[in-house]
């Protein structure tokens, strides 16, 4: 009797220990679903992450078994399950969900009337690599090419007069403002840099004769990088982000998806003193709700990219991380309409192996993206072929950076954030650092 009376009393307590976890609320925004979940005040709960589908686990917490479907770009629907100890939230995305890549949680304070805060989790195939980068480790060069002198021209697309795509950010500063971390990088390293421009000057108003003088200065050098940011119409502004890497090439050709590089190497931090260490669990994360829009209720269209969290996504339990969005097909679309980068077209620069130019210039545009992929998680969108005036009519390999979609609200956002930018250019960096470095022995 008096072990029935325990047992009694301990299936009571946990009763009373265990909290119910209500169904999250989804809502659809411009670029990105959102999921809130209404904790109960003493609820906990972690995050696994499993390629396609984010499962949010309540150790404590009691489910009512549920399952919805949903239509949208970046949520396709929930399950509820309980298993014996835990209440189970399951959300599927068609992009995938990564360690660094597919979605943001923030942590809110309870709304009006609630006891427990809110765990929202802002899901789009969009979200990057935000993270800081910290010290990146200095690019030493091979022993045999420590004598050569390497020299690249880098192109910040548009300026003057023409600010280029126009979205969440402007194209000409997002592009002169990479352009500027990346020659300083290459520098760094020994590269002989030439920039098109280092503010809003450029050759000539007249755009066939200013992207010509830019294409002419890289007479003699190892690399043209022209560094732009890309544009969707309104239509599917909305679902069209990532990353792409352009060359020329006398017939066009199916994107390359390269293999992502791994992400920089990081010099370790100097001792900081009383430095917590960073909690690996998004339950405890400290997070910054004045990021966010005050009430996290589904439904309220006012929330907006800038409202997004600034911050980054943390590593919960991630069960399989995987290096990027390699799920995602890739797009067959074809160029934004904002871009004028091709106003003539004209032959190629006569006197130049087209053939040699065109497969070095996939080496190194393979080289830059792969590197940047790996440096900021973003969309793959492959190396392509174009016909763009800069990198056609070139005598130096020549390639084309696209860095992100300006007119996609969050990876717009992401574009204004000085540590997305830094990434990019650390990977735009050591991709052209390691495509010189792997060129044949000088014979000049
Ligand atoms: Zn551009």
């Amino acid at each position: 009797m008096r072990i029935l009376i325990l047992a009694l009393f301990i299936w009571s307590s946990s009763i009373a220990l265990a909290s119910g976890i209500p169904a999250p609320r989804i809502g659809k925004y411009p670029g990105y679903s959102r999921v809130v979940i209404d904790l109960p005040a003493d609820a906990s709960y972690r995050v696994e992450l499993n390629l396609l589908a984010m499962r949010v686990i309540f150790p404590d917490g009691i489910v009512v078994a549920d399952l919805k479907k949903y239509k949208y770009p970046e949520f396709l629907g929930y399950t509820l399950e309980q298993n014996a100890e835990s209440g189970v939230l399951t959300l599927v995305t068609p992009q995938g969900v990564t360690s660094r890549s597919g979605w943001r949680l923030q942590v809110l304070p309870p709304g009006e009337g609630k006891t427990g805060s809110r765990v929202v989790i802002d899901l789009s195939g969009a979200f990057s690599d935000t993270s800081p980068l910290g010290m990146v480790a200095p690019f030493v060069f091979k022993p045999e090419n420590l004598a050569r002198t390497f020299s690249v021209v880098v192109d910040p697309g548009h300026g003057g007069t023409d600010p280029g795509a126009r979205g969440v950010v402007q194209e000409s500063e997002v592009n002169l403002s990479v352009s500027t971390r990346v020659a300083q990088t290459l520098s760094e390293a020994g590269v002989e840099v030439t920039m098109t421009r280092s503010d809003n000057t450029v050759f000539s108003d007249d755009k066939r004769l200013d992207l010509r003088a830019r294409a002419d200065l890289s007479k003699g050098k190892d690399l043209f990088v022209s560094i732009h940011a890309n544009a969707r119409p309104a239509s599917n502004a909305m679902t069209t982000y990532g990353t792409e890497v352009y060359y020329f090439n006398k017939k066009s050709q199916a994107p390359v998806f390269v293999t992502p590089a791994n992400p920089p190497k990081l010099l370790p931090m100097p001792e900081v003193q009383a430095a917590p260490e960073t909690s690996s669990s998004p339950s405890t994360a400290e997070t910054s709700p004045s990021d966010i829009a005050s009430d996290a209720s589904v439904g309220d269209a006012s929330v907006s990219a800038s409202n997004l969290p600034q911050t980054n996504a943390v590593d919960a339990t991630s069960t399989a991380p995987t290096s990027s969005n390699t799920t995602v097909e890739p797009s067959t679309e074809t160029r934004p309409v904002a871009v004028a980068l091709n106003p003539t077209s004209s032959p190629a620069v006569k006197g130049v192996d087209q053939t040699q130019r065109s497969q070095a210039s996939l080496k190194a545009a393979s080289s830059v993206l792969s590197n940047m992929i790996g440096a900021t998680a973003s969309l793959n969108r492959g190396v392509r072929t174009a016909d763009y005036l800069v990198i056609k009519e070139n005598t130096a390999p020549a390639i084309l950076v696209e860095m992100g979609f300006v007119t996609h609200p969050i990876e717009g956002a992401q574009l204004k954030d000085a540590n997305y930018l830094d990434r990019i250019a650390a990977g735009i960096s050591r991709g052209v650092l390691e495509y010189l470095d792997n060129l044949p022995p000088d014979k000049r």
